[in-house]
């Protein structure tokens, strides 16, 4: 209990040295304490979540195909499980630090939460550049991570998936890992370790699309309630990975086009609007957008400044600051990144009369997929793409307008009104289930 009454000061002091002013915890506990000044919430829920259950980390060796052995750092959070195992992203990216980690695996608590799905919050990753490493030393990182993790993983316990610089190749070596490291008669039983795993090796249709596919029908929503027609519309994209891609793919079958576009090498504009397949393509072979032959390069600054009537920040956490807010010149920002806006650039945008449709709602077909994925692997079962998109749509649509209703009862945002309902449901299962012993 001692650890679940530390003051933000305290836990401050124990922040990883490298990130003491950007840090993203101290944007999800404001956020929380945000929704606690609006939802008549018990104060001891907030004491209960105002920290993770546990904090992994974890320094392994790796022989390179070098022949060097080099150390790594890996993190894996756990926020909570009282809605079911944890679940959340993992991560390869040189700048991932524990209170990231923290962060996210909060945010995931509330997203699973707000999802209704058996889940609870949990977050991980490894502190490198993947980009610097062959492929066959990022699946030795990948297998002496998974089994220096060992039994903080598993189906029923905690189930990472894809995020940032990882893919369905990483989870299918996690996975396959895992499965080599239960009793014989067990392997087959685990193969929901993971989610996000390539579809011969136990992954579902519609993985690697759900979380662009998910925020798309968000935005429709959105658009519908607004009497904004998509077909016409600019969108400008930060970050072209996989929710960046996808979204801009299938928002071009929408008739809404790419007019801006900007990876970690650089921006781009096309006011005749960029072919997102095209782009995506180039991004596959090049890993980047670098030296993209089309549109014309532009700085930082112009990227977040052009005119356009959808923003989705799909690349890293706090890209839109006061500095950017002010600059951004949209109807809507969608965020497929998490936690891409801090308060002050929310409040901005708010007095600029900017729509935010908040992380934990937009980009939450990401997990509503991982969880199909994990029921299918617990039934033995593979459904169809239509199946996987059908259900899909339905969730999202059912929580946007879910969300919406909530922001109009409450006359708060989105935001607050998506932490709401999540925050209660929460509750209600811990009134019901107490603490024990
Ligand atoms: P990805 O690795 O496939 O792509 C990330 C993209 O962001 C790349 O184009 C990269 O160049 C760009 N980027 C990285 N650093 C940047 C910087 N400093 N400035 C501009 N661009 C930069 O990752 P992804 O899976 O598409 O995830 C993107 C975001 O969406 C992440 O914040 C992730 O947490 C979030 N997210 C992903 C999923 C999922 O299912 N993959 C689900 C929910 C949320």
């Amino acid at each position: 209990m001692q650890e679940l009454s530390l003051s933000l000061k305290d836990t401050l002091m124990t922040f990883d040295e490298e990130k003491p002013v950007d840090n993203l915890f101290l944007l999800a506990e404001a956020q929380l304490q945000q929704a606690f000044n609006i939802v008549a919430l018990d104060a001891s829920l907030k004491t209960i979540l105002s920290q993770p259950k546990n904090e992994l980390i974890i320094h392994f060796p790796v022989k390179l195909t070098s022949g060097k052995i080099q150390l790594f750092k890996g993190y894996r959070v756990q926020h909570n499980n009282i809605l079911g195992p944890f679940k959340g992203g993992f991560r390869f990216h040189q700048d991932v630090y524990l209170d990231e980690c923290k962060a996210m695996s909060t945010w995931m608590t509330w997203k699973c939460a707000l999802q209704n799905l058996p889940f609870g919050g949990g977050k991980g990753g490894v502190k490198f550049n993947p980009a610097e490493f062959n492929t066959e030393d990022l699946e030795r990182i990948t297998r002496r991570f998974t089994h220096a993790l060992g039994s903080n993983i598993g189906p029923d316990w905690d189930v990472p998936a894809p995020d940032m610089g990882t893919n369905a190749q990483i989870m299918d070596w996690m996975m396959d890992t895992y499965s080599n490291m239960v009793a014989v008669q067990d392997k087959q039983a685990v193969k929901g370790v993971v989610t996000g795993k390539s579809v011969v090796c136990g992954g579902t249709p519609g993985r690697e699309e759900a979380t662009g596919r998910g925020l798309v029908h968000c935005l429709s929503s959105w658009a519908q309630e607004k009497n904004f027609n998509l077909a016409g519309a600019t969108l400008a994209v930060q970050g072209f990975g996989n929710v960046g891609s996808h979204t801009a793919m299938i928002l071009s079958r929408m008739g809404v086009s790419l007019v801006a576009v900007g990876d970690h090498t650089g921006y781009f504009v096309h006011p005749e609007g960029f072919n997102p397949y095209k782009l995506a393509e180039y991004n596959r072979i090049h890993r980047s957008l670098e030296g993209y032959p089309g549109g014309r390069a532009i700085s930082r600054e112009e990227f977040f400044a052009t005119k356009c009537d959808i923003f989705v920040p799909a690349a890293m956490e706090l890209q839109i600051r006061s500095q950017e807010a002010q600059i951004l010149d949209c109807k809507v920002v969608v965020e497929a990144a998490n936690g891409p806006t801090d308060l002050e650039a929310e409040s901005i945008l708010e007095k600029k009369n900017i729509d935010i449709l908040p992380d934990i709602l937009a980009n939450s077909g990401g997990v509503v997929v991982s969880y199909f994925e994990w029921l299918q692997n617990k039934r033995s079962e593979s459904w169809d793409i239509s199946d996987v998109r059908a259900r899909l749509e339905r969730r999202m649509i059912q929580s946007y307008q879910q969300v919406s209703e909530k922001a109009r009862f409450l006359g708060k945002n989105l935001r607050l009104a998506a932490y709401a309902i999540a925050l209660e449901r929460l509750q209600e299962v811990y009134s019901r289930r107490g603490i024990w012993p």
